[in-house]
């Protein structure tokens, strides 16, 4: 059984590899979640089947009501919540990880000595600190994610000298527990590190302000990846390391691709300080807008021979992504040339448009990324910009004293006519100002975003 085993804990590795390959491109994005389901049951079974499980009856209660939950949460979330739903999976995660190490220093049929025991028990200690600081980073980010916690800093005074000291507590609790001798003695600093642990991954992510959230997000998806190969070294199970070696550096290598786009310093953003140090211009002083209406916008798209559609947060929440579809095909059938800008945090979660607009069967070849498009906007007749604010920014570029300076936004002010379609004059996710709004070739197209494509394209 356990060479069975082996072969299919080898082949679910493989398989979770050819799904994160299938994921990283859109056109193969459903082969490779089709690989990684196969993968996860083929994991499931044989870690199942393996001689280190038994309880069976404990088991299979687990899976009923976890996959019960799971089923019932899935089906009904809106595609709007899913950045919380995927921020609560990375909580339970952490907390997984916390659990398992608890249980392991408790399990009293576990008995080690010399070298063997050392590495097992800085294994759980490792396990434990990395899945605490997981699962409340997590619900923090759950909450300002859902609202429930406002997306301002939390900017504590020496808060760099509180999670130093924490670090280094945290540090000299590690070689207590490792000394100690006997359960009793070493459960005292594992739980003193645990409560620290809570707090600081509650502070790190309390402290980062809301543009900044893309890069938490990722950040914790890599957490809970290396919290989850703890528990693989806790629990000697081969596959939950090499599973959660595979989250955890992809989850890196997206934390890292999110910095760049938005010209931070990973480090700086998880010392937390972006995101809320500067303050918002007043609107009443950038001057006036120009609402237009659903007939207008019609006939400058119909006059036009290049539009460039710009989707973020307010398309998801209107559910616009299929009249936006089909408004493209009809500007297309007449011959004007249409095209996505994406920007790489629109939305609320990575690739959070391209999965809208392939659900909508947009064709890929006419989304293209920031870096792709901006230089052409100056040549753009009319941008659409449906249900963004902050990644169409201006001040990002302009206000080096902004909360989103330096940020790297699509230039839509350069093209032509920018149509700006939004329901108020309400800031975007990180609660700044847009002077794109005041600008002289800037139309303003209010109400609900699907409502007014509709509206358009009624007179296309
Ligand atoms: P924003 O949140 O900046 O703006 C969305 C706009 O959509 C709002 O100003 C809102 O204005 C409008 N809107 C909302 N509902 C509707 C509707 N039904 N119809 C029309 N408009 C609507 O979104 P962006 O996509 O521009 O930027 C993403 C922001 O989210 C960035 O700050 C990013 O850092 C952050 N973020 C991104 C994550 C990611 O991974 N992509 C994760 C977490 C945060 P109004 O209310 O007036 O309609």
């Amino acid at each position: 059984m356990s060479g069975m085993v082996t072969a299919s804990y080898i082949g679910a590795s493989v398989l979770f590899i050819l799904s994160l390959g299938g994921l990283s491109n859109q056109e193969t994005a459903r082969r490779g979640n089709l690989y990684g389901m196969i993968g996860m049951t083929l994991a499931v079974v044989a870690t199942i089947l393996s001689d280190q499980v038994g309880g069976y009856a404990w088991i299979a209660v687990a899976m009923l009501v976890g996959g019960a939950i799971g089923w019932s949460v899935a089906s009904k979330v809106e595609m709007t919540a899913m950045p919380q739903l995927v921020a609560i999976m990375h909580s339970f995660v952490g907390l997984a990880a916390v659990l398992v190490g608890f249980a392991n220093y408790l399990d009293p049929n576990v008995s080690m000595s010399g070298v063997e025991k050392t590495i097992h028990e800085a294994e759980i200690y490792i396990g434990v600190l990395i899945g605490a600081v997981t699962f409340t980073g997590s619900v923090i980010a759950f909450g300002k994610l859902q609202g429930v916690i406002g997306s301002k800093p939390l900017m504590l005074p020496g808060r760099h000298f509180v999670n130093a000291g924490i670090g280094i507590v945290c540090i000299w609790l590690g070689f207590v527990f490792v000394g100690a001798h006997g359960v009793n003695q070493g459960i005292v600093p594992l739980l003193i590190m645990t409560a620290l642990a809570f707090g600081f991954g509650a502070h790190m992510v309390m402290a980062i302000g809301g543009a900044d959230m893309p890069v938490v997000i990722s950040m914790l998806n890599s957490y809970s990846g290396w919290a989850a190969a703890a528990a693989g070294f806790m629990l000697s199970n081969d596959l939950l390391i090499v599973t959660g070696a595979l989250v955890g550096s992809s989850g890196a290598i997206l934390s890292y691709i999110m910095c760049r786009a938005m010209n931070r310093n990973f480090f700086a953003v998880i010392m937390g300080g972006f995101g809320g140090g500067g303050t918002a211009t007043a609107m009443a002083e950038d001057g006036e807008v120009q609402p237009v209406s659903a007939d207008d916008v019609a006939d400058m798209l119909l006059s036009s021979q290049s539009v460039v559609i710009v989707p973020g947060y307010g398309m998801a929440v209107a559910h616009a992504q299929h009249p936006v579809s089909e408004l493209t095909q009809a500007l297309r059938n007449r011959g004007i040339k249409v095209r996505f800008a994406i920007h790489p945090v629109a939305g609320r979660m990575p690739g959070h448009m391209n999965v809208l607009l392939a659900e909508a069967k947009v064709p890929y070849d006419i989304v293209l990324e920031m870096d792709e498009i901006n230089e052409d906007l100056p040549n753009t007749d009319v941008v659409l910009v449906i249900g963004a604010n902050d990644i169409v920014n201006p001040s990002a570029l302009e206000d080096p004293e902004g909360p989103i300076a330096g940020m790297p936004v699509l230039e839509v002010w350069k093209a032509h006519t920018t149509v700006v379609l939004k329901r108020s004059m309400a800031t975007g996710y990180a609660g700044v100002q847009n002077p794109l709004f005041f600008k002289d070739n800037t139309r303003m197209l209010f109400g609900d975003a699907r409502e007014s494509i509709d509206a358009v394209f009624k007179n296309i």
